[in-house]
């Protein structure tokens, strides 16, 4: 049998880039020589192996057939006569496309090593189109990539284009389309994921109620670049700019998603926008299964950005409501997490960029002010049941009304 190392570690590689995990192919071998070895089978009727020691992943070349829809809609066939030629070509990209045996020398059957050097994201072969999932694929590394200049080939671009236009997405399970767009949102670029599945018609597939903010213009006092397409973009890129986690990018590039909802007569302002939005953020949320904490997050931000830009307008009742939503006192992580979501909003406008945003330690200042309200006192006094929640409420109330008089003194 022939070991070679191929897709991302022989690409990164040869960027220059930092190889985390390397996949192999066997080639020559069968299962029964793989499992001898020692290597532990993945699935049941997946010719892939882990190592015994490195737990790394051996595939066995193969070749595959489209058989239906779906991922599910593939026939493998795996066997000691398959070429690495023939295991290649299946692969989505030419500069994933590539193999490298002990002693670095390259397999490119596909030229992947010219399209590095050109920058551009091309398909291997015709039967690209038969894993909707490319599409998604392509657009992440379009995201991780585009800081080298890469992008991605017209004729790429046409072929999921066309994958857009058949219907094919629709067949993704939640949790492959969510896979890649968890990853490319944690790109370096992450907007570029999104400007490339708009670009191929993807977008309005998938995230429909995101593809309509683009022509959906706001005043330009607050927002100079105008489109909601375009503010959503660069808060996006505020926050990988800024190393945001997951959680905070995803609300970002829903926090606004009721804009797309606003009548044409009432342009280019959005009444109630936050409130209205909160059904599609709902539904985004849903239709890829997002994790717990990304859905609550974007939720949220998605109701009170605009508290939070105005925080220091908002009377003492209506911060401590606030407060009171994201449960503030077991939940510290995500009211930081809803104040750097802000803060990428306020930043991620035309010319704005590297505004100040008070309103962050504002927020934090009065989230400390609540939380240091002493319940044992209240306790001593005799206070208990729902009289206690009452008690602890105007407590909490006074200590904001304080923190607002010192900090507008
Ligand atoms: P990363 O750095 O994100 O791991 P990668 O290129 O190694 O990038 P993997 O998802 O680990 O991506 O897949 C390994 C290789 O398998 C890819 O380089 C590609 O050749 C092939 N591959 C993976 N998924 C697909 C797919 N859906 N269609 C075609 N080829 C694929
Ligand atoms: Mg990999």
């Amino acid at each position: 049998m022939q070991i070679y190392k191929v897709g991302g570690a022989v690409r990164d590689r040869l960027l220059g880039k930092p190889v985390t995990d390397i996949d192999w192919v066997v080639v020559g071998a069968t299962t029964e020589e793989m499992l001898a070895k020692g290597f532990r089978p993945v699935g049941a009727d997946f010719p892939v192996f882990l190592h015994p020691k490195s737990g790394e992943e051996y595939a066995l070349a193969r070749t595959e057939r489209k058989s239906g829809r779906g991922y599910g809609g593939f026939t493998f066939h795996a066997s000691p006569e398959v070429t690495l030629e023939e295991d290649l070509i299946r692969r989505d990209l030419t500069i994933n496309a590539m193999a490298e045996d002990d002693q670095q020398n390259l397999t490119d059957p596909y030229h992947g090593q010219r399209d590095l050097e050109a920058r551009l994201l091309r398909h291997v072969s015709p039967a690209f189109a038969e894993d909707p999932l490319r599409v998604l694929r392509v657009a992440r590394f379009a995201a991780r990539y585009a800081g080298l200049g890469f992008t991605v080939a017209p004729e790429t671009l046409e072929l999921m284009r066309q994958l857009s236009e058949s219907g094919e997405l629709e067949a993704l399970t939640a949790e492959r389309s969510w896979k890649e767009i968890s990853r490319a949102l944690m790109e370096d670029q992450p907007q570029v994921f999104i400007e490339v599945l708009r670009e191929c018609g993807a977008l309005k597939v998938l995230m429909p109620e995101v593809d309509a903010l683009f022509g959906v213009p706001q005043p330009e006092a607050h927002h100079p670049e105008i489109d909601t397409g375009v503010h959503t973009l660069s808060v996006l890129e505020q926050a990988a700019r800024h190393k945001q986690p997951l959680t905070v990018r995803w609300a970002c590039l829903l926090h606004d998603l009721g804009k797309g909802l606003t009548p044409e007569e009432e342009w280019p302002r959005h009444i109630a926008h936050e409130h209205k939005g909160l059904k599609l953020i709902k539904a985004v949320n849903e239709r890829f299964k997002a994790p717990k904490d990304c859905q609550e997050l974007a939720l949220l931000v998605g109701e009170y950005h605009t508290h939070g830009h105005r925080a220091q307008e908002l009377k003492p009742s209506t911060l401590l409501a606030l407060l009171q939503s994201f449960d503030i006192y077991r939940r510290p992580q995500r009211f930081e997490e809803f104040i750097a979501a802000c803060e990428m909003d306020a930043r991620g406008r035309k010319g704005l960029e590297q505004r100040s945003y008070p309103q962050a330690d504002y927020l934090r200042g009065a989230a400390n002010a609540a939380r240091a309200v002493a319940v044992q006192p209240l306790l001593d006094k005799g206070f208990k049941g729902p009289e206690l929640g009452e008690a602890i409420k105007r407590e909490r109330l006074k200590a904001l009304k304080a923190y607002k008089d010192a900090a507008s003194a």
